[in-house]
């Protein structure tokens, strides 16, 4: 085995240059291809436009569909745009072929802007995987967090850190990352804010399920993330209900490996609104929904990093300059994609093993 089969060079420098990348390597296939492009609002930070673009590949009535999502956390998509073009060099040469009765619908970049512009979240500050809740109904309460919204703000991070102690000694470690994480919807400047209305990604999203009558097949769903677990490792989180088919189909497809939050298996703490349920309700009995997460630095760090990229964007400090900003990308690119060979070449190993394993599963 050639030393060279993990190609880090996949790994783009910039949304712009992952898009170009993604879209060439389309041009490549000699599956059918239906390319559907879905422009963002906005602009990135070189005024290039912002666009969700989505490629069904293979059989329009394919009864099978394996979908790969990536950048539901805009810069998490570094990763998940590597991991897409891998899976479409291999599509291309012949390494990996889709059987008659699949099809592969692969969705790059969902949230366009955080991509673009290094945050997590969307022009607005939304957290597209908090934003799949009925906004029509009261929303979720997350009590965790209006009790250290105060702490959160804190500029100094010494006295920041000493509060967030204080909450953990009191409530636990559980409580304290369920309560800065779980999801909020109070504090539009703040981390984990699952907004006040349909995101664009959550609008992307269901335009495909009804375009593509994706209720009507047998789904196995992979969205990409990063930043949270251990390094290089990338964990499948299953927020299926335990005793759901959904959960019991994970485990036949992807083993042991299958973590569970609601459990308390996983290194993820449950949360409202996830993208997941805007799939979960459309599945049926032979489907599932999984985000494989690849983990990077601490929980403490990607809180702190976060904290100070909601600091920096937020009103309360109009006077910081666009150099601040500019600077804190790089730490955010480091946490959310380190720089590292030896993590990249992890993340595409574990990535082409659970898509291999999804693509069986769901054709099988
Ligand atoms: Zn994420």
């Amino acid at each position: 085995m050639p030393l060279t089969m993990f190609d880090t060079a996949l790994f783009s420098a910039c949304y712009l240059t992952g898009r170009q990348r993604w879209l060439e390597q389309l041009t490549k296939l000699s599956d059918p291809v239906q390319y559907l492009p879905y422009p963002c609002a906005g602009y990135g930070p070189d005024h290039e436009v912002l666009i969700t673009d989505t490629a069904w590949i293979g059989a329009e009535d394919a009864s099978n569909v394996l979908v790969i999502i990536s950048g539901t956390h805009g810069i998490e998509g570094f990763a998940g745009n590597a991991v897409e073009l891998d899976w479409l060099r291999l599509l291309a040469d012949g390494t990996v072929i889709i059987p008659d009765d699949t099809a592969l619908l692969m969705i790059h970049a969902l949230t366009p802007w955080g991509y673009a512009w290094q945050r997590r979240c969307d022009a607005d500050g939304v957290d597209l995987n908090r934003n799949i809740v009925d906004f029509s109904k009261a929303l979720p309460n997350n009590s965790g967090y209006e009790q250290l919204r105060s702490a959160l703000f804190i500029f100094d991070a010494q006295q920041r850190q000493a509060a967030f102690t204080e909450f953990e000694q009191q409530h636990g470690r559980d409580a304290f990352e369920r309560a800065i994480s779980a999801g909020q919807y109070t504090d539009p400047s703040g981390p984990f804010y699952g907004g006040r209305a349909p995101a664009h990604g959550r609008r992307v999203t269901e335009e495909l399920i009804q375009r593509y009558a994706l209720a009507s097949r047998d789904l196995a769903v992979i969205d990409v993330h990063t930043g949270l677990g251990s390094y290089g490792y990338g964990e499948i989180i299953c927020d299926h209900e335990p005793d759901s088919p959904a959960t019991a189909m994970a485990k036949s497809w992807y083993g042991d490996s299958v973590m569970l939050p609601l459990l308390g298996t996983s290194t993820s703490v449950p949360k409202t609104g996830l993208l997941d349920f805007a799939w979960h309700s459309i599945m049926n009995q032979r489907s599932c929904y999984i985000t494989l997460e690849f983990g990077t630095y601490a929980t403490h760090e990607l809180f702190e990093v976060l904290l100070q990229d909601h600091l920096l964007w937020s009103k309360k400090t109009d006077g910081v300059n666009e150099e601040a900003k500019r600077e804190h990308r790089k730490l955010m690119r480091h946490h959310f994609c380190p720089d590292d060979k030896a993590w990249q070449e992890m993340v595409l190993f574990r990535a082409r093993q659970v898509i291999r394993q999804a693509l069986h599963g769901v054709s099988s």
